[in-house]
């Protein structure tokens, strides 16, 4: 893969005072890109452009497009003629720091079955002005409350304001309205039992100075950024999977950058049992009760 322009700098500070040009992000892909595969392949997977940096246009992309770069895959999607994009190799990346692709948003499927729920996200955002550590909380309460209903929970930056819970599943004969249903009534007791820092209605008023416990990522064709995706924001940040250990008071997400995170992903233990972590939907919905 030959990279043009492999100079241009595609985020103009990495935090530290440095550009972020289109060869580091290759290299940072390659770098991550073996950890990274397992929760991208197999699935629909959209991404954000960013050709010209992150400060000038940038372009969600769900379709491959006419163009049909190597070594991505096509992936036909019921009620849509257009095939999406699907990366099944880690080659691919480079292909994809090629043409700006500095997040990658992938479906919540499982892999090779688009209709099938292959995780739960809980997308936790604050309010402008919460402190940081009230999201910690609200992550780790949502982690109990899954935890209660037999699944497991992993928990991960998101690169920007707050922070997502993933819950991964076993096949089950649930479609993603069920899914998406008990996410949501989750979220709704959780925000029940304190309506003082958690709403679960969209309406930017009742948001004041709460969490938004959003479930919404929970659907056929929502998208979720994927663990270890670079962010098109300011600093390079990535979305950083953590230890449970590691959501705690002090926790910084700005630290994960394309900068610090090969180092970090290459010896961390955070969702090295991810793959062991599916269970049973219907079971949580049993155990939740009507
Ligand atoms: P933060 O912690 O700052 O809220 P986030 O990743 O949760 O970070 P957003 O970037 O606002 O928040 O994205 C919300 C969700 O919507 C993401 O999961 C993403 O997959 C999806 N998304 C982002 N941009 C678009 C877009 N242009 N069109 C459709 N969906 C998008
Ligand atoms: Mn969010």
């Amino acid at each position: 893969m030959t990279l043009s322009s492999p100079g241009k700098a595609l985020w103009p500070d990495d935090g530290a005072g440095l550009a972020v040009t289109k060869l580091d992000l290759a290299r940072y892909y390659e770098a991550v890109g073996d950890w990274m595969m397992p929760h991208i392949a197999g699935r629909p997977c959209s991404i954000v452009r960013t050709p010209d940096g992150i400060d000038g246009e940038r372009f969600f992309q769900r379709h491959i497009g006419k163009g049909r770069p190597p070594l991505l895959d096509a992936v036909a999607v019921a009620g849509d003629d257009a095939p999406y994009l699907r990366i099944d190799r880690k080659e691919a990346l480079a292909v994809l720091a090629q043409i700006g692709a500095t997040e990658l948003h992938p479906w919540n499927c499982r892999p090779n079955a688009p209709e099938v729920p292959g995780r739960l996200v809980f997308d936790l955002d604050p309010d402008e002005g919460l402190a940081f550590e009230a999201v910690v909380v609200a992550a780790r309460e949502v982690r109990d409350r899954l935890e209660a209903l037999g699944l497991v929970a992993f928990c991960k930056t998101t690169g920007g304001k707050g922070l997502h819970v993933v819950s991964p599943l076993e096949t089950a004969e649930l479609g993603w309205p069920m899914a998406k249903a008990f996410a949501r009534e989750v979220c709704a007791r959780m925000a029940a039992d304190s309506p003082d820092r958690h709403v679960i209605n969209m309406s930017r008023k009742r948001r004041k100075g709460r969490i938004f416990l959003d479930y919404l990522r929970n659907d056929r064709m929502s998208t979720a950024v994927a663990p270890l995706s670079p962010r098109a924001r300011p600093g390079a940040t990535v979305s950083m999977p953590l230890d449970w250990t590691q959501v705690r008071a002090g926790l910084d997400p700005k630290r994960f950058t394309i900068r610090t995170a090969p180092a970090l992903a290459a010896r961390m233990t955070a969702w090295s049992d991810y793959a062991d972590g599916e269970r049973s939907l219907p079971e949580a919905i049993r155990r939740l009760g009507s």
